[in-house]
């Protein structure tokens, strides 16, 4: 169950934000690279999503059918 009612909305704005640059950034290419930025991965853009997250103690959504392996390690 997810709880957010105690989350402003402005936060609530961030973690939609954070959660769609997650996406971008967990799409890996078969050499280890991120698609989204060409960095190996993690990324500085999966790292900075993620910590978003972490901040307000949220966990992103899972993004079923995602290429690759994530860091995320949640089954
Ligand atoms: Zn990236």
């Amino acid at each position: 169950m997810t709880t957010r009612t105690y989350l402003s909305s402005g936060v609530l704005e961030q973690l939609d934000r954070a959660q769609e640059e997650l996406d971008r950034h967990l799409l890996v290419t078969p050499g280890g690279s991120c698609r989204a930025c060409g960095h190996e991965e993690p990324c500085q853009g999966r790292l900075a999503a993620m910590q978003t997250f972490a901040r307000y103690g949220q966990l992103p959504r899972r993004t079923p059918g995602s290429a690759g392996r994530t860091l995320l390690g949640r089954a």
